[in-house]
């Protein structure tokens, strides 16, 4: 479980996914007969020499925040780098990954005993927070931060219970892990060559994904990814019936069918797959939100692509939910759906 927690305590905005694909390269060298990364920053781990060709796709990136600008008293402001609620911004700990070094930093707040009626009943929105490094004035704060470091919340990694566990950036790090595995279950002499592929930019737009897809142009494509759970007190079942626990979810469409409306072949065989091998599964509609499958499956000519997704509660914040039984299934799932492809 080392690895697990390593994987979801590296810092990686995206298009800063440096720390995190030096452990996916680390770790896919130990499985894969040929390991590269590319212009774009993905890291591709190559294993088997049959005819057809497989992608899997888990992406390394992680929403956070950037910094913008750096004011005279040495207090920053920043922009958002992915999906983030401004709510779930206030008070939290940061860290900024300057040049020398991480600097702890605290997204600051008016106390509420200053609060004027009205302030308290609205929502502060990202661009009138600010945080807080302890700098004397903007020319301290300049010698540790620069405009455009990333800036991670501060997090840590445990259980809430025997099978639950909380971590940061689980969204997508316990997919990283999920590829990991998979590819290190795939036996050498598959008759497919399989593509693992840690992509990059993907809460900004799926980008890693597009290139990577181009660059293998597979036969098929797996993504793996998280989802949202339903199964806490403020979402109603037609908002999302998924649980954690449960079991991974297998994908029919996205964003209301603006993102991957999963190609049928796909579909099938990961629910025959799972239905096969009584591996646990739900099936899930996303009424907002998209993955690299919904990138993938528009490449060059159409690539026929499906998406499994691990329920996770509170995605996008900086810590978020999930169940160890659930990400163990989604492992069994799709080295098994690997296994069973034919062209
Ligand atoms: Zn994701």
């Amino acid at each position: 479980m080392e690895l697990l927690k390593e994987l979801c305590l590296a810092d990686g905005i995206s298009g800063f996914e440096k720390d995190v694909a030096e452990i996916m390269k680390r770790e896919l060298k130990k499985s894969c007969d040929k390991v590269d990364i590319d212009s774009f920053g993905n890291v591709t781990g190559q294993k088997g020499k049959g005819k057809a060709k497989i992608m899997i796709a888990a992406h390394m990136d992680e929403v956070g925040l950037m910094v913008k600008n750096i004011n005279e008293k040495g207090f920053i402001s920043f922009v958002k780098i992915g999906g983030i609620d401004d709510r779930i911004l206030l008070a939290q700990r940061v860290r900024i990954k300057g040049k020398k070094g991480a600097v702890p930093g605290v997204i600051g707040s008016k106390p509420p005993h200053l609060q004027r009626k009205e302030e308290t009943e609205k929502v502060m929105k990202h661009d009138e927070l600010f945080i807080d490094i302890g700098a004397k004035d903007k020319k301290d704060a300049e010698s540790k931060v620069a405009v455009g470091d990333q800036v991670i919340f501060e997090s840590d990694y445990g259980n809430l219970s025997d099978d639950y566990v909380y971590g940061k950036a689980i969204d997508d790090r316990i997919g990283c892990y999920a590829l990991l595995k998979v590819m290190e279950k795939i036996p050498d002499n598959i008759d497919a060559t399989v593509y693992g592929v840690a992509t990059c930019q993907e809460e900004v737009g799926l980008k890693g994904a597009r290139v990577a897809a181009f660059r293998i142009n597979p036969d098929c494509a797996l993504a793996i990814d998280t989802t949202i759970a339903g199964d806490t007190p403020q979402i109603k079942e037609s908002e999302s019936m998924l649980r954690i626990g449960d079991g991974p979810a297998i994908t029919i469409a996205e964003a209301s069918g603006r993102g991957l409306i999963s190609h049928p072949g796909i579909r099938e065989l990961l629910i025959n797959t799972a239905k096969k091998n009584r591996i646990p599964y739900q099936i899930d509609v996303v009424e907002g939100g998209m993955t690299d499958g919904a990138m993938i499956y528009m490449t060059r000519e159409g690539i026929p692509t499906g998406v499994l997704s691990i329920p996770c509660r509170y995605i996008h914040t900086p810590t978020g939910v999930f169940s160890m039984k659930d990400l163990d299934s989604s492992i069994s799932l799709l080295f098994k759906a690997v296994m069973e492809y034919r062209l």
